[in-house]
Formats: structure tokens, C-alpha cells, sequence
């Protein structure tokens, strides 16, 4: 039985190296690729003959990607199926930890090769600088470690995706609790917020004894690497050769500037149309005129449809593209039983081709997901021509501008959803959740900065930096009566526990997106145009050169951020 919604696609390039017949699930298959470009790594005497094997690593990779996509895309959109379920399971479990340390001894044997410094530049000089970054950070001693972090890591998953509170009468998880934040009864309000905020309370201390473990892992883990803290060795073990913790405090110091401001407006404006003097933490979700939510499309045709209508008006190219995938089935979008929650964007690395996975129920945030993740399958059809495995994809930083980009370019289209007061509703929405995602993700990022650079500090004085920091950005919410919850409000932030670090790319990403949109305001054309080569660079170029490709400086500093600022001010009255 076929478990995947598309049929058969043939990989963009046929096969040279990866036979015709082979199950790349079953390990002992697999092994002998590996064992011959070992082989032949050896004998590349020349830069032609290793810019080859290099090819036929990617080949093999892009294979192997395919092949794990595919398992994941087939056991998601069937969680009932058994058969599904065990294959994704074989891969993950049999041939994926048998993967990693030959392509580590792949890439140990490239950064070693006589013939790499005649490889082609500026060609090879990303990859270059990313493979040998690898290879240079890896300490034997640190694996057992990481895997000493990643058990507390599960840990925080477990604990948090325990908690439940009792609810008029119902056990509910606390995602299901987030609902009631949106009701225009705003005792229900305050009840359901309390309740979800105590819980949390009485595992405070486990948080703080999960957290305390990571920390002193990861010290270990970056003082075995050689660095002098963990920050700086997260630095480059995430590969930000372009940005440094400093030009992170510009971010910070220009968004408490710049974007505070208009926070603090909207918290205002929000107070007075909910007739309030004072906002609470349970008054932030609600609509502020208490309307019912908005209604974009019953059918998933519909959304499919209108969504076509958008990037027909955007841009020929987009929606060709948008067009292929649908007539390739390559869009799973509906509700249904048997499908796993969520949405997301993989690519079928050997067809070059991407694949949406959605759960869409008529909401508003069903367009901006369907927008988004048509951002990042736009960058995997850019990339398509590209035969560099490693240069298909993109650092997070960029990958999102090509996601967000498309969310504020196709909301100028968002009529093709709603009535002309609708679409203001909508656009404005979407506009006050980016000025309101800017200080949290300032604060999630301070905080992590103080905390790694900080060694042996207490519980206490941590809570204290967290406070200092919820008082620079956390705008005209007033939390009186709530001091210990406003103190470990951090605990609900997985990133912290799990990914650390990880959470300035999106701000990074948002600038760049609202470049690419503030640029679109004066020549749509030509914004276009940028934004479509910048993602056919895949990741071939650092960082600053993808983002000057698209039209935008990369620069975190008030000097960027304070017309954006002054841009999104202006569309928000204008809603
Ligand atoms: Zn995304």
C-alpha cells in the first residue's frame, strides 16, 4: 500500500553513483557506499576528481534524506498505520546512528585532503568553512556528555507535557488550556490563566534542577572543546561566523529603543478598547472588541484555491511553482483522522521537490501557516538546479526570511480570503504578533547570554536577571500579585532547555523579511526578483551576502530596526 499522498517522483538527477535497486532502510546496503568513497577519497589526485566525490556524496545524501522524508511524511499523514509507524522507526533506530560517525569520517577525510585547498573558489568556501568547523569542534570526550543532555532535555519534555489541570470538571493539557485566553469573558479569562500559571509554579524547583544540570553540561562540554564559556562555544558550534554576542546586545538595546515604543502603544490601545486601566497577563489573546474569530475558508480547496489566487497576483513565477505542487499532490493540507498535529515543510532531496503537511480547520492562522511553509518550499524549488547536497538548504537565519517574507507579501493579497474590514482585521493581527514576538525574543536571548557567562550563579541571582530583564521588555502588562510566576516565566520557554541559544534567527530572520517588504512598498517588482535569486543561493554564500541578494542589510542595530519600526507603525494605524 502506498502510505505517501503523491506518487511516484523521479530524482532530478538520475542516479551515477547510488545503484537503482537498493533499500536504503536496510544498513548493510548502505554500508559499502560508504566504505567505497572512503576508498576513493584516497585516490582523488586531483581537484576535479574530488569536486566528483564530493557529487557523489550528495548523491548518497540527498538519497538517504529522501528516504527518511518520506518514512516521516507517510507515518505522519497514517499515525494509525502499524507498517508506517515500524519503518520510520527501523530507519531512525537502525540506520541513522549507523550514519553518523561514517559521515563524520567523511567529512574528517575531506578537511584532511590534499586536493581541497584546489578546489574552485569562492565556490567550496562555505562548505569548506562548515565541514571543517565540525570536524575541528568535536571532542570524543564531550559524546558521552551530550547524551547525558539530551536525557535532561527529555526530562523537560516529560515534565512539561505531563502537566494538566483540572478544568470545570475536565482533565486538560495546558496546550488545550491556551484556548480559553482568547474567551471575551474575562473572569474565565483570569481563571483559566491562573490555573495553567500555578501548575507551572509547583514544578518550579524540577525546572530549575533540569536547567541547573544543562548548564553545567554544557560548560563542561565547551571547556573540553577549549572555549572559555558557552557561549561563545554554542557560537560556533551553530556556525555564526557572521554575528557575534555583541551584535546580539545591539539587537537587544535597539529593540528596548525602538520597538518597545510601539508595544507599549498597542498595549494602550488594547486597554482602552477592552475598557480596561490596567492590562493583565490574561488580557493579551483576546480580541480587543470582542468579535468572533475570523472565518478565511470552510474547505481546504477553498484555502488551496485563494491561496493560488495570491501568488498568481504576486508573482508568475511563485505561482507556477505553487501550482506544480498542488498538481503533484505535494500538498497535505486537510484535518483528519489518522493525521499527526501540526504542520511543517520537508523536501524530497532526490526529486528536489517540497511537500507541505498542514492541519488546517478554517482559522486565520491556517493562511499564515499555508503562506509560511509556501515560503520555504519556494526556497527548496530556488534551489533545485543546485548539485550540492550541503548548498540545497540555508541557515535558519535566512530560511526564515524566505518563510516570513511570503506571510507579509501575500497578506497584501489577504482580500482573496475576507471582506475589506476582515482583511484589515487580519493583516493587523498579523502586524501587532510580529512588533509583540520582537522583546520576547530579545528577552529569551539576554537571558541566555547572561546566564552562560555567569558561571556558579545562584537560583536566586538568576531569577533576578530574568526580572531585570521582563522590566526592559515587557511592556504596560501589569502583573501585581503575580511576582513568582512573572519570576519563572522562563520555564515555559522550551527553547532555553532544549535548543539553546536558538531563538535570535527568528528576530534575525524578521528583519529581513520586513526589508523584503518594506522594499516591496517601493519597487514590488524588483523585490521580487531579489527575494527569488537570494533563495536560488541556497546556502552557497555567508550569511551577509544572501541577505544583500534579497535586498537587505544584515544588521541588527537601531540603525536597521528603527525605519522598520517606523514602517510597521505606520501600517498599524493605517488598520
Ligand atoms: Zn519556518
Amino acid at each position: 500500500m502506498n502510505l505517501l499522498p503523491f506518487g511516484k517522483l523521479s530524482p532530478h538527477r538520475p542516479r551515477t553513483f547510488v545503484p537503482l535497486q537498493i533499500d536504503l532502510g536496510d544498513w548493510p546496503q548502505i554500508a559499502p557506499l560508504f566504505d567505497e568513497l572512503e576508498r576513493r577519497a584516497a585516490g582523488a589526485d586531483n581537484a576535479v576528481a574530488l569536486e566528483q566525490w564530493l557529487l557523489d556524496w550528495s548523491e548518497l545524501n540527498a538519497a538517504l534524506d529522501e528516504e527518511a522524508s518520506r518514512r516521516y511524511i507517510a507515518m505522519t499523514c497514517h499515525t494509525d498505520s502499524a507498517d508506517a509507524e515500524k519503518a520510520y522507526l527501523h530507519f531512525v533506530e537502525n540506520v541513522e546512528p549507523q550514519l553518523k560517525p561514517r559521515q563524520f569520517a567523511l567529512e574528517q577525510i575531506y578537511v584532511a585532503h590534499p586536493q581541497r585547498a584546489r578546489l574552485p573558489q569562492p565556490r567550496y568556501q562555505v562548505f569548506d568553512r562548515d565541514v571543517k568547523n565540525h570536524v575541528e569542534l568535536f571532542r570524543p570526550e564531550n559524546v558521552p556528555l551530550e547524551t547525558d543532555e539530551a536525557k535532561l532535555c527529555q526530562q523537560y519534555q516529560k515534565l512539561s507535557g505531563a502537566l494538566t489541570v483540572k478544568f470545570r470538571g475536565e482533565e486538560k493539557t495546558l496546550v488545550q488550556m491556551g484556548r480559553y485566553l482568547e474567551e471575551p469573558d474575562r473572569a474565565l479569562r483570569q481563571e483559566a490563566w491562573e490555573l495553567v500559571t500555578k501548575r507551572r509554579l509547583q514544578e518550579a524547583d524540577k525546572f530549575d534542577e533540569i536547567f541547573d544540570g544543562q548548564i553545567s553540561l554544557r560548560q563542561q562540554v565547551a571547556k573540553n572543546a577549549g572555549f572559555g564559556n558557552y557561549r561563545d562555544y554554542a557560537f560556533r558550534r551553530m556556525g555564526r561566523f557572521d554575528y557575534t554576542p555583541d551584535d546580539c546586545s545591539k539587537f537587544h538595546d535597539a529593540v528596548e529603543k525602538e520597538i518597545m515604543p510601539v508595544v507599549r502603544e498597542l498595549h494602550a490601545q488594547r486597554g482602552r478598547q477592552l475598557k480596561l486601566d490596567k492590562l493583565r497577563p490574561w488580557d493579551l489573546s483576546v480580541d480587543p472588541e470582542n468579535r468572533p474569530p475570523l472565518r478565511p475558508f470552510v474547505q481546504v480547496g477553498e484555502m488551496v484555491s485563494r491561496t493560488q489566487k495570491i501568488f498568481d497576483r504576486l508573482d508568475g513565477g511563485l505561482a507556477a511553482g505553487f501550482r506544480q505542487m498542488d498538481d503533484l499532490k505535494l500538498l497535505d493540507l486537510d484535518n483528519r483522522k489518522g493525521k499527526a498535529p501540526g504542520g511543517y515543510q520537508s523536501t524530497l532531496n532526490e526529486a528536489r521537490l517540497p511537500f507541505i503537511f498542514m492541519n488546517a480547520v478554517g482559522l486565520q492562522r491556517d493562511v499564515e501557516t499555508i503562506l509560511h511553509e509556501a515560503g520555504h518550499a519556494f526556497h527548496a524549488l530556488a534551489t533545485r538546479a543546485e548539485d550540492l547536497y550541503a548548498y540545497r538548504g540555508a541557515p535558519i537565519e535566512f530560511c526564515e526570511v524566505a518563510s516570513m517574507s511570503m506571510e507579509l507579501l501575500g497578506n497584501e493579497f489577504i482580500g482573496e480570503f475576507y471582506s475589506a474590514a476582515d482583511s484589515k482585521r487580519a493583516r493587523r493581527v498579523h502586524l501587532e504578533g510580529i512588533v509583540g514576538v520582537f522583546p520576547w525574543i530579545a528577552t529569551v536571548d539576554a537571558f541566555q547570554h547572561w546566564v552562560y557567562t555567569h558561571p556558579g550563579h545562584s537560583s536566586d541571582e538568576r531569577r533576578r536577571a530574568w526580572l531585570a530583564l521582563m522590566d526592559r521588555f515587557g511592556g504596560g502588562v501589569d502583573w501585581s500579585g503575580y511576582e513568582t510566576a512573572r519570576a519563572n516565566l522562563w520555564h515555559r520557554q522550551l527553547h532555553i532547555f532544549l535548543h539553546p541559544f536558538y531563538y535570535i534567527e527568528y528576530g534575525i530572520a524578521q528583519l529581513g523579511a520586513l526589508q523584503v517588504w518594506a522594499n516591496s512598498k517601493r519597487d514590488k517588482a524588483k523585490a521580487l526578483d531579489d527575494y527569488k535569486h537570494s533563495l536560488a543561493l541556497g546556502s552557497s554564500r555567508p550569511l551577509p551576502e544572501l541577505f544583500s541578494a534579497a535586498g537587505c542589510t544584515f544588521e541588527f542595530s537601531a540603525k536597521t530596526i528603527q525605519p522598520i519600526a517606523k514602517l510597521l507603525r505606520e501600517e498599524l494605524d493605517q488598520l
